[in-house]
């Protein structure tokens, strides 16, 4: 097998695909290399994005089973729940950042920064643009055989006007951009021109979001001018700084157990973080919020807040590539994310060809459709009106038991839906009518197609595919051969995805919060340092972890760098 080397391909590239661009392609396989050719053949396989789900497949996979291809704008793999330590300097940036050429060098890959445009499904090419040596956008086209789509996801705009004065908090040039800001604010907020009044707008800082991202940087934030202020601001007023959070729902983690997010709130309350819920924000002007807020009585008035820093953290939304994408089937229907089979497929797309993993994806669920049908064969052997029948409770558990071995994947919510039954059978007959029935399934169906954008979800998903990918290079070497040779191939070789919940954590300023499937505890200096050996545990490599060690060590000696450069 050759690998052509870059100034070849730069010198003659081959054209072609419905744009005619040239086509990058890396790998080529020698015709005359091999007795056996079908192993010698390799498939190509193109991972695109270097984020959790990515970086999960890659360190998975069985290094020279595949000609794998990486391409994403960032060369780095950033481990984004210590994301908001590094924007007040508890930790270095350098820190939560690991090469990505060193992760795909194991699996003798190539890297390429560039940006994925579009793909090709019916000639399987990615179009990819990067700038070129000019700073012009240079397209062309990448082949594959097996495409991974991990993009991730972008900041939810909501429509609310004027966000170009916020700052966000998705990647690590974001996290230096606002080091670089709070330490501005304290800095002009010092000098014997600035008016009392502006002093108090410059050390006002508010944070648009409630959920863990916002807390974490709230948290971070008070931690920061609670303990380092005086030392080195000794001029500023503690009581002259302001951190306020604003949230739209009437409590701040409100995916957390209800105990736990009022835990969060006590402690932001004892901490004077001013947590405003049941409020939107309308505008962000670029010296003051405006927004609104839902009293007790239900009547909603409009306030604003003096600023001098805005984060805005309200939850993600869907890349333009992967709406593109999604524009491009019928059965695309969800607005927030790709849709896939339980294999994690890209539906619509050629079978086996396409798999999307992590916040760009989301499991389509037909396991309410097989649920139904049951029924209604159900309803037939007993020759009743599918639509006008009462389904008992024996009725459903013999209907549960034949979807549970269809989908095994489906057994925790099938275990719900048994306890909704039983909260849904409100005339104690022991029976549901079919309209109860899709009432019931209707809530289901939201649970499941709607887990969690988390890292520990794309995380699971990038492993499994790895195992898969795995499974298959041992099943079918050589495997451009599709599923009209060997049918399902997926399903052949591995079961379907699995996602399991292994609890979600927060840090809450000098505190932290677990929460464990409804369950969880919250606590002081001990529950930090589970935090951190939790998320040290994680961290992605030797390196990371060498590296965070001596940053925590740094802190607890001299206190945190504050200086923006
Ligand atoms: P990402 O990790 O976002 O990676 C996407 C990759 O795709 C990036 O490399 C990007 O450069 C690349 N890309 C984008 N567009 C293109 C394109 N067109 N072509 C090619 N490549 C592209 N989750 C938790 O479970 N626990 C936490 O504590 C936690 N804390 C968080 C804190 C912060 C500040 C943030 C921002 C997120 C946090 N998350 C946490 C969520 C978690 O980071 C995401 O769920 C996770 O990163 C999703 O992984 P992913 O692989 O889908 O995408």
């Amino acid at each position: 097998v050759t690998d052509i080397p870059v100034s070849e391909l730069a010198l003659n590239p081959r054209r072609g695909g419905p744009k005619n661009l040239p086509i990058a392609d890396y790998f080529v396989d020698d015709d005359d290399c091999s007795e056996n050719k079908a192993i010698k053949h390799k498939p190509k396989l193109v991972i695109l994005g270097t984020g959790w789900g990515s970086v999960a497949l890659l360190k998975q996979l069985h290094p020279g089973d595949y000609h794998v291809t990486v391409i994403s704008p960032s060369n780095h793999f950033l481990f984004t729940p210590m994301l908001p330590s590094a924007t007040v300097g508890t930790l270095e940036l350098r820190s939560l950042v690991e090469p990505i050429r060193g992760i795909v060098k194991r699996v003798r890959g190539h890297f390429l920064k560039a940006m994925a445009e579009d793909v090709e499904f019916s000639e399987k090419l990615v179009e990819v643009s990067a700038p070129g040596p000019n700073g012009e956008k240079q397209h062309f086209y990448v082949p594959y055989d097996k495409l991974v789509v991990g993009v991730g996801s972008v900041t939810n705009p909501h429509g609310v006007k004027g966000l170009e004065n916020c700052h966000f908090l998705k990647d690590i040039s974001d996290a230096r951009l606002i080091r670089n800001s709070v330490i501005r604010n304290l800095e002009t907020a010092c000098l014997p021109t600035t008016s009392d009044e502006e002093r108090r707008r410059l050390l006002s800082f508010v944070v648009s979001g409630g959920g863990p991202t916002g807390v974490e940087f709230a948290a971070e934030l008070y931690d920061m001018l609670n303990e380092d202020l005086c030392k080195y601001f000794p001029k500023l007023l503690r009581n002259e700084i302001s951190v306020h959070v604003i949230q739209s729902r009437s409590h701040i983690l409100n995916t957390y157990d209800e105990a736990l997010s009022q835990y969060a709130e006590t402690r932001f309350a004892h901490d004077s973080v001013d947590i405003l819920t049941n409020s939107r924000v309308q505008e962000v002007k670029p010296d003051r919020i405006l927004f609104s807020q839902k009293d007790e009585d239900g009547k909603v008035v409009t306030k604003e807040i003096p600023m001098g820093f805005c984060l805005w953290s309200t939850g993600v939304s869907q890349t333009d590539f992967c709406k593109r994408l999604a524009a491009k089937f019928d059965n695309q229907n969800n607005r927030h994310a790709l849709e896939t089979d339980t294999h994690l497929r890209l539906a619509g797309a050629p079978l086996g060809d396409v798999y999307a993993i992590g916040d760009c994806a989301t499991v389509q669920n037909n396991v309410s459709d097989h649920i139904v049908s049951f029924l209604r064969t159900l309803a037939w052997e007993k020759g009743k009106d599918p639509e006008q029948m009462h389904i008992s409770y024996s009725d459903w558990r013999g209907v549960a038991k034949r979807v549970k071995q269809r989908f095994p994947q489906a057994a925790d919510h099938l275990r719900r839906l048994d306890k909704l039954f039983g909260a849904y059978d409100k005339d104690n007959s022991g029976t549901l009518d079919f309209g109860e029935l899709r009432e019931l399934l209707s809530q289901i169906d939201s649970k499941l197609t709607s887990l969690p954008a988390t890292a520990q979800r794309a995380h699971q998903q990038g492993q499994y595919l790895g195992r898969k990918f795995n499974r298959i290079a041992q099943a079918a070497p050589g495997m451009t051969l599709n599923q009209v040779d060997y049918g399902d191939l997926d399903d052949a070789v591995y079961k379907a995805f699995e996602y399991k919940h292994l609890g979600s954590l927060a840090y809450i300023g000098n505190a932290a919060i677990f929460d464990y499937n409804g369950r969880g505890f919250g606590g002081g200096l001990l529950a930090v340092y589970l935090w951190r050996s939790v998320y040290f545990a994680q961290s992605v490599s030797f390196r990371t972890r060498c590296l965070l060690a001596m940053d925590w060590s740094k802190r607890a000696l001299f206190g945190r760098d504050l200086m923006n450069f």
